[in-house]
């Protein structure tokens, strides 16, 4: 009955995540307040892992892509559920590497590395350096020379695929900041050069097409691609490539009438057309990566809040504001993201009001969404917004110097904080005369 299988209703009518009431949980730790359900997270992780078993065999890893929500714990989780790890910085890589995640299953990626984070990311023996573009795998090799380590990499192709449209559309070259073009000779040209490196090893390449998609297609349309580059290089450099990275990008349920495809399906299709295509073009299978983010985290989330204010306008419309807000969650300020509320302590209850949901930021635009549907909504209600568990705590901010939520995560029911609630000392911690 709701977007998340984790969420569900009580005797009290209230709603319920990973089997707890929503609203005993505001009351415990305040608002607002991130909840993640463990054992949903660890349900995700072990979905993807099983169908890459199924479909690759001892041949495919699923790395979680740790930007969708990082912090120890979930790096934890999924160092025991047997993820790789995806980063974008050195403080998600620091993050992994303070509860001892296996480097040799991290991939380092993003799009302008610091000299500071190539380095932090030799010393750890990261497994996979994402090369993005030829100025990096230079300054890399340079490194990798002067620390006497191997380096292992993998370059980022563009793969010239439009994602985001329904129907996928051939972009001749697409306009993107990441990675190394195809079209252009650029991918090929970084091939050669890395073949003469000493300092770095090219293992395979890497795509990410975008996120929140809902189509197999253009995922498969990105294998076939990659794969035809990868007999290219063969081709002209005789270099056999061991592995492709096909990046994650998996849409969520957010609002009910999302329809998602389901991830065993997908990793059908796509392990259907990597066989099919190695065959044609005589190539050996490569091992096969995959990336999920939101879809491991997203679902296992919701943010709790307080209503502080319903400011009702005559045939405009109604204003409900709750204590939390863009400096939560991003996402509408960000890119108009949907979600669905619910009155938390009202739950069984029809949804008979429309609503503004609005943040306390001084930004109009600060808003949850337009047009929610929602029970019958109070001052001292408690609202829950779901599905919030990606790129919610992890675009987080400060704005109008207003501490970061508590991340609750619950296992088997039982709750602890993962995530301590921000103090006012902590607000002025940097701050100097
Ligand atoms: C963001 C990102 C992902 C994960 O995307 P989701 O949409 O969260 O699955 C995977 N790989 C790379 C390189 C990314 O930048």
């Amino acid at each position: 009955m709701f977007v998340s299988d984790c969420l569900g209703l009580n005797d009290l009518g209230h709603l319920t995540i990973g089997g707890r009431d929503t609203v005993e949980l505001a009351q415990t730790y305040g608002t607002p307040l991130y909840v993640m359900d463990e054992n949903e997270i660890r349900r995700a992780c072990r979905s993807y892992f099983d169908s890459v078993k199924k479909y690759y065999g001892g041949r495919g890893l699923v790395t979680y892509a740790s930007k969708a929500f990082c912090c120890k714990a979930a790096c934890k989780i999924v160092a025991e559920e047997g993820l790789g790890l995806d980063v974008v910085s050195i403080g998600e890589l620091y993050t992994a590497m303070s509860v001892d995640f296996p480097p040799e299953r991290i991939f380092f990626h993003g799009n302008n590395k610091t000299v500071q984070e190539l380095l932090a990311a030799i010393e750890y023996g990261v497994g996979q350096i994402v090369v993005d573009n030829l100025t990096e795998l230079e300054l890399l090799n340079q490194l990798a020379i002067s620390r006497k380590k191997a380096v292992s990499i993998l370059f980022r192709i563009k793969p010239g695929i439009d994602a985001h449209t329904h129907d996928f559309v051939r972009t001749g070259q697409i306009d993107s900041k990441f990675g190394l073009a195809l079209e252009t000779g650029e991918a090929m040209e970084a091939v050669k050069e890395a073949a003469q490196m000493k300092g770095v090893t090219l293992k395979g390449l890497h795509c990410h097409i975008g996120s929140q998609i809902f189509d197999i297609e253009p995922f498969e349309h990105a294998a076939e691609v990659m794969l035809n580059f990868i007999a290219d290089i063969k081709k002209e450099t005789g270099l056999a490539l061991e592995l492709l990275d096909l990046g994650g990008g998996f849409g969520i349920k957010y609002l009910p009438q999302h329809d998602p495809v389901e991830y065993d399906r997908y990793m059908q299709r796509v392990a259907l057309t990597v066989r099919r295509t190695c065959e044609e073009k005589g190539i050996d299978m490569p091992f096969i990566v995959i990336e999920p983010g939101r879809s491991i985290v997203g679902p296992a989330g919701i943010t709790l809040y307080t209503v502080g204010s319903v400011k009702e306008i005559p045939n405009v419309r109604t204003y409900v504001s709750i204590d939390g807000g863009m400096g939560d969650n991003p996402r509408y300020i960000l890119y108009q993201s949907q979600y669905e509320a619910v009155v938390a302590n009202k739950a069984v209850q029809p949804k008979n009001k429309t609503v503004t949901i609005a943040g306390k930021c001084c930004e109009s635009g600060d808003l949850i969404g337009e047009h929610m549907q929602v029970q019958d909504v109070q001052v001292g209600d408690i609202i829950a917004v779901l599905a919030t568990g990606a790129y919610n705590y992890s675009m987080s901010s400060n704005y109008n110097r207003i501490p970061k939520p508590p991340v609750v995560m619950l296992r088997d029911g039982e709750a602890r904080v993962v995530v301590k609630r921000e103090t006012l000392e902590d607000i002025v911690r940097n701050d100097l005369l």
